[in-house]
């Protein structure tokens, strides 16, 4: 019997069988998908608990989100932070102080910790309003501002959501798709409006929607500009009307109500030649430096210059005042050296080398990195200038044909990688396991993962 080839669509969001998890086939030829029932359920919670509370049911769901995530004390969060991430202490201990800061207000504002948190005794404080303190990262890229956001999301156990600033700038609409970053985060919440309000969105290469300074020679870039504004409306907190299927248009659409206020921002960018205009104006400054350091201001690391960033250098680099204004912290990520390279391949929680060597050990075999083949790695993706970003990629060169191999070669019991193999000029060496006792030896020392001569 022919089989049907016919294909069905939601007749909600238009979306085919093979886009979606689940069908589910009505009357009449209709059909829903799984992602619009969980809207539409959404859309009915909220709409069902405000009638029956009169309103408050948002509130009392907000409340309950707001007991949803995981507070940790600053000391806490950078132990956990140094797990995954290498070297930068200090963006690390600026971001923890700033997120602990941000989720005890909101604690403290639903008052679940009141109590406990905080007594003000004689209720000095009762009028003070905290505000949100939303997050600037600069660092080169490549140097984990995405990781810190991101890693930062999953400790704290919130919806996270990542944009890149450079798209809005592309869109003729640009409310249109900032609104679709807060969307971004709806779904990462799993369409639980009052969760997503407490989560974080990171906003990537800001610095390239910065109006051009004086020294470039093309006109000023009034659409960037533009997108700061859109972008300003969301850090400072609006209540955004967010269409649930995206930029899909239909009739009747719903659209969701979303809250930014709570929702923390974490901007990051290069923001590459802030440090000319950081230096000139400290340099026009007297302020009293002997003049051997001025001599030697060059050799002052870029990190350590950009960490007396003004807000008057950034506005001078493109941003607007009012946007400045809403990013209150910043936090300077340091260039990675090469030996925070090595240590990045091989000392995180899920480093590459360990995972490779996991991948190895599941076929038996032990995999082994000599001291100089970390040492070239590091080397090439110095050589990219992309920060640890590179990585992956030169691993996944140099694995590629081994890894072909490996599962059809019989009696492998150690892969050796060498500083050779790293450049091309060798092959990978697969050490034969004489005897089933050698075999047996290397998978027990593969189960510890992946082995590298020792610094
Ligand atoms: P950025 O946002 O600064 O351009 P990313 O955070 O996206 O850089 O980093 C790209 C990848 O490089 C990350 O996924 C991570 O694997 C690795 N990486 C970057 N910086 C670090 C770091 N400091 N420690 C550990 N891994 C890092």
């Amino acid at each position: 019997m022919a089989k049907s080839t016919r294909m069905t669509f939601c007749s909600f969001c238009g979306k085919a069988q093979n886009e979606v998890r689940k069908m589910i086939a009505g009357p009449a030829g209709v059909h829903i998908c799984d992602s619009c029932v969980s809207v539409c359920k959404t859309i009915i919670d909220r709409e069902l608990s405000g009638a029956a509370e009169g309103g408050a049911g948002n509130d009392t769901a907000k409340d309950q989100a707001k007991g949803r995530f995981n507070l940790y004390k600053p000391a806490e969060i950078t132990a956990k932070l140094d797990e995954h991430i290498i070297s930068q202490d200090y963006a690390k201990r600026a971001l923890a102080v700033a997120v602990y800061n941000h989720y005890k207000r909101l604690r403290s504002e639903d008052r679940l910790e009141a109590n406990a948190a905080f007594e003000d005794l004689d209720g000095k404080f009762a009028d003070v309003q905290i505000e949100k303190s939303n997050i600037l990262l600069l660092g080169p890229t490549g140097s984990g501002k995405t990781l810190l956001a991101r890693s930062l999301a999953k400790l704290l156990d919130v919806p996270f959501a990542i944009a890149d600033a450079t798209t809005l700038t592309e869109a003729g609409y640009v409310g249109e798709d900032v609104e679709n970053i807060v969307l971004r985060l709806l779904q990462s919440a799993d369409y639980d409006v009052a969760k997503a309000e407490c989560g974080i969105i990171y906003v990537d290469e800001i610095d390239k929607i910065g109006r051009k300074t004086d020294n470039v020679s093309i006109t000023r870039d009034v659409s960037g500009e533009g997108v700061q504004q859109a972008l300003l409306k969301i850090l400072e907190g609006t209540v955004c009307n967010v269409p649930p299927q995206g930029g899909r248009k239909h009739p009747n659409q719903e659209y969701i109500q979303l809250d930014t206020t709570n929702i923390l921002f974490i901007c990051g960018g290069a923001f590459v030649g802030l440090d000319k205009i950081v230096q000139s104006r400290s340099g026009s400054k007297a302020m009293g430096f002997d003049t051997t350091h001025n001599v030697h201001q060059d050799e002052v690391p870029l990190s350590q210059l950009l960490r007396e960033t003004q807000p008057e250098d950034l506005v001078h680099f493109g941003m607007i005042p009012e946007f400045i204004g809403r990013l209150p912290m910043v936090a300077v990520l340091d260039e990675l050296s090469r030996s925070d390279l090595e240590h990045i391949l091989q000392n995180t929680k899920n480093s590459l080398l360990k995972q490779y060597g996991k991948l190895f050990s599941m076929e038996g075999v032990n995999l082994h990195f000599t001291r100089d083949a970390v040492a070239a790695i590091a080397d090439k993706a110095i050589e990219l200038k992309t920060g640890a970003r590179a990585l992956r990629s030169i691993m996944e060169r140099i694995m590629l044909d081994v890894m072909y191999e490996l599962p059809q070669t019989e009696n492998v019991a150690e892969v050796v990688i060498n500083r050779a193999v790293v450049e091309g000029r060798g092959k990978p060496k697969m050490k034969h396991a004489d005897t089933k006792q050698a075999k047996k030896s290397a998978s027990k020392t593969s189960a510890k993962g992946t082995s590298a001569d020792a610094a």
